[in-house]
């Protein structure tokens, strides 16, 4: 692990013991810390008034019952959470997480992640989180719209279009969006439509909001490669994850002439040499909801195709210039960085949250990788959601083509942020630093101005 200032170790001790047995959420809290002793040694000021034990420490966190009735007729109950971290710089803005991992450490890691993340976007968003350990995999629709109804009729008393605003993330897409808004409506007998984003195109949805993670992903690393005078075109890239961030960032990677050779889900991970078959990727995971293993089966086997189960091997063992892990966190650890790089990798951009480990990322910087990590890199998502907000606040609908040239030009943004703070601060090219430090400096400014709150 890298090195905390002796300023900043007790902040860290007291998280440890305030927050017993939060592996992620130490990890996140670990690495802002790590980067901030650059930032005090400037401006200690900012040790003034607990200001940083203020940041670690989440405004609120709400845990509740979710009972809800399978088909059946069984009761079922999960856990919910909502952690409302800061809302220094605006409304709580951040994803709901459905998956049986979930626990409030998971959530909390991620809430925190979020704050810096939706301060580097410069729009007006504060940072939150929440989610279930319920698992969607294998329920009806008529499940999951129960449990989303349950769930919404304990949360929707926290929302609010200028309070907190959830998206979807891991296992919440379109669907349960879809049936969260309608119980949020119900409840409050309002057509608040800024109060979740993600929505479908047909009620105040935003176009690209769908693809914005992946191409935002995409604009971010492609924009690391070409300080080295480098793109896209001709390399080999590997993308971790199916789902919604990983298909967008394959669409987009592939329109700047990369060959996308591997991505994946839980179950193990799909190689097609030449190059994979988008249309057929999106057919098996966006309408049947199906398994990666599928591609083998509906491509045939041989001609460089094939699958490996998970637990026989790691995506990460297939050679690629470029590597976005876009699945989940701690996904890439530092065995499979070392195994990136005796393969020639160049950049790492992160679609995920915290998809690599400590030890990865020191890997990756050692030996001269750019590497994007994902608070800045997927952060194209959340900013995506903040267009959606306000095209919902004005009644507007924007085309397309305006929404994507804006998600361009605010990653731009973002990436230049990051890179010219991380100069300013000595260690040019350290993405990580720079991004730590640029979000920290937005929270901490208005936090400042708020006083002891
Ligand atoms: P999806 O649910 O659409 O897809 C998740 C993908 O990752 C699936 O292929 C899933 O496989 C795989 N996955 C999830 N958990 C695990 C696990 N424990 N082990 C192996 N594979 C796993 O989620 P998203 O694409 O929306 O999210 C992916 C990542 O991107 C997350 O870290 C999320 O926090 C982050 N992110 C998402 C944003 C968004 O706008 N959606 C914005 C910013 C970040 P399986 O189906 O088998 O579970």
């Amino acid at each position: 692990m890298g090195q905390i200032d002796d300023k900043l170790e007790g902040i860290f001790d007291e998280v440890i013991r305030r927050n017993t047995g939060e592996a992620e959420f130490h990890q996140a809290v670990r690495e802002v810390l790590e980067s901030l002793g650059r930032v005090v040694a400037k401006h200690p000021e900012y040790l003034d008034k607990a200001l940083i034990e203020r940041i670690c420490e989440p405004e609120r966190q709400i845990i509740f019952r979710v009972p809800w009735t399978d088909d059946n007729n069984q009761v079922n109950i999960n856990r919910g959470f909502r952690v409302q971290f800061n809302s220094a710089m605006g409304p709580y803005k951040g994803g709901l997480r459905f998956h049986p991992s979930v626990n409030v450490g998971i959530i909390k890691f991620l809430g925190f992640e979020q704050t810096f993340k939706n301060a580097l976007t410069g729009l007006p968003i504060g940072g939150g989180k929440g989610g279930s350990d319920f698992d969607p995999k294998g329920r009806s629709d008529a499940e999951v719209m129960r449990f989303c109804q349950s769930f919404m009729t304990e949360l929707y008393r926290h929302l609010g279009e200028y309070t907190d605003v959830p998206a979807g993330d891991i296992g919440v897409g379109a669907r349960e969006i879809g049936y969260m808004f309608g119980q949020y409506k119900r409840l409050t007998n309002r057509y608040e439509a800024g109060v979740l984003t993600g929505k479908g195109l047909f009620y105040g949805g935003s176009l690209a909001r769908k693809e914005a993670t992946g191409y935002g992903n995409t604009y971010f690393t492609r924009a690391m490669l070409q300080t080295g005078s480098e793109d896209f075109d001709g390399k080999t890239v590997v993308v971790s994850g199916s789902g919604n961030v990983a298909i967008y960032s394959i669409e987009k990677v592939q329109s700047y002439g990369g060959k996308v050779v591997a991505c994946s889900d839980s179950s193990g991970y799909v190689v097609d040499e030449s190059g994979l078959d988008l249309d057929l990727i999106k057919e098996i995971k966006e309408v049947r909801r199906g398994r990666v293993s599928e591609y083998l089966r509906l491509k045939g086997d041989g001609n460089g195709v094939y699958f490996v189960k998970a637990g026989e091997g790691s995506i990460w063992d297939v050679p690629c210039q470029v590597a976005m892990p876009s699945a989940t966190q701690n996904e890439l650890t530092g065995k499979d960085a070392k195994t990136l790089i005796r393969n020639g990798v160049q950049a790492v951009g992160e679609g995920a949250n915290m998809p690599s480990t400590p030890e990865a990322i020191r890997a990756f910087q050692q030996a001269g990788v750019k590497f994007g990590p994902g608070k800045a890199a997927n952060a194209g998502g959340v900013a995506t959601s903040a267009l959606e907000m306000q095209q919902n606040a004005s009644r507007d609908r924007w085309t397309f083509e305006k929404t994507e040239a804006k998600l361009a030009e605010i990653m731009r943004d973002i990436h230049d942020s990051c890179h010219e703070t991380a100069e300013e601060y000595g260690v040019p090219g350290d993405y990580v630093t720079g991004a730590n430090i640029a979000g920290f400096i937005r929270v901490a400014e208005p936090m400042r101005a708020f006083g002891v709150i």
